[in-house]
């Protein structure tokens, strides 16, 4: 199979029938072999109902209906699970992702041997106080962090190949980092396409105000995690050994001074105070870092979703 679409979607009842045929347009129209899994995350108007009449019409229509909203991460993960062709493509439900970059995707991931490829939306088309601006800042700060140089992290519309889906584990609001999560298991070989960006047609934004600080807080963990998510002692250990030597430092010349001059008062230095926090907090930081390593080394599989339907899969 040379495509699988993979379209994450929350109550997209009306915009699914005109996005399904532009999709179907294209694919006809290039000869590809091709499915599109449809992800209900939870919808609660009828598109569950939509999809299931896609599909009566045109047996490459999938879909996975989860039980509740998971999240737009969560529908990617299970689409990712899902798909079997060569060359994954992710995009909005909302129309707002043009079907058209499709062809020119696919080409970039099999001929330029690319391993993801990023749609950049270089001129945009929503609200440009509350979207632009942060939009612009978050990307710095997750290029910064990731090393990374892509200008729109976020971008629905994005190209992988096949064996970098079935890598990675996309969960929490993680949708926004793939391309670090991508980076992490080791694909490095990352392009980036400047792409059409259309206006909301129909339906309303699924995401707050919140989403920046959610943004944020994820790539804080991203990062984290990258780094010492197998190895959570070296961190809090080496903070916690600081911390501690910090504390017994002033310790040691607390009781010294005691010892050379029996009238030296303890309790009314800083430095009791200093070494009393100092120590607490070593400890503290050292059983973070032991209860990390227990539970990297126990843990399984942290994702498990209920999937109250399947159609097709
Ligand atoms: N979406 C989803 N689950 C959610 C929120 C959003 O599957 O909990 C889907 C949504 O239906 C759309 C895509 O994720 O297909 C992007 O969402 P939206 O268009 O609301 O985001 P925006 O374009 O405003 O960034
Ligand atoms: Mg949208």
């Amino acid at each position: 199979m040379d495509l699988s679409l993979v379209i994450p979607l929350l109550n997209e009842e009306e915009s699914l029938p005109e996005l399904t045929a532009w999709i179907e347009r294209v694919m006809d129209e290039h000869h590809y072999t091709y499915e599109i899994i449809f992800v209900d995350d939870g919808s609660t108007d009828n598109s569950w109902e939509v999809i299931q009449q896609l599909r009566a019409r045109n047996p490459h229509v999938k879909g996975i209906k989860f039980q509740r909203n998971y999240g737009k991460s969560a529908g990617l993960n299970e689409g990712f699970k899902a798909a079997q062709g060569e060359v994954i493509i992710t995009m909005d439900a909302d129309l707002q992702d043009s079907p058209d970059e499709i062809p020119e995707l696919r080409r970039m991931i099999l001929e330029d041997n690319l391993d993801l490829v990023s749609g950049w939306k270089k001129k945009r088309y929503d609200n440009r106080l509350t979207k632009n601006l942060p939009s612009k800042l978050f990307n710095a700060a997750a290029r910064r962090m990731s090393g990374i140089k892509l200008h729109d992290f976020n971008c629905g519309l994005k190209a992988y190949r096949k064996k970098l889906v079935k890598s990675i584990e996309v969960y929490g609001e993680m949708h926004r980092y793939v391309p670090v999560l991508a980076k992490w298991s080791g694909f490095r070989r990352i392009g980036e396409k400047v792409v059409e960006h259309r206006a909301r047609k129909y339906g309303v934004s699924k995401f707050g105000w919140n989403r920046f600080i959610n943004g944020f807080l994820d790539l804080l963990s991203i990062f984290f995690i990258g780094k010492f998510g197998k190895r959570p002692m070296h961190f809090f250990g080496l903070w916690g050994t600081i911390f501690f030597l910090i504390g017994l430092g002033f310790a040691l010349y607390l009781v010294i001074s005691k010892l050379i001059e029996p009238e030296f008062g303890i309790t009314n230095r800083p430095g009791f105070y200093i070494s009393l926090t100092a120590v607490i907090l070593g400890v503290q930081l050292f059983l973070a870092g032991f209860l990390g390593e227990l539970v990297t080394r126990n843990s399984a599989s942290r994702n498990f979703y209920l999937i109250e339907e399947k159609a097709g899969i």
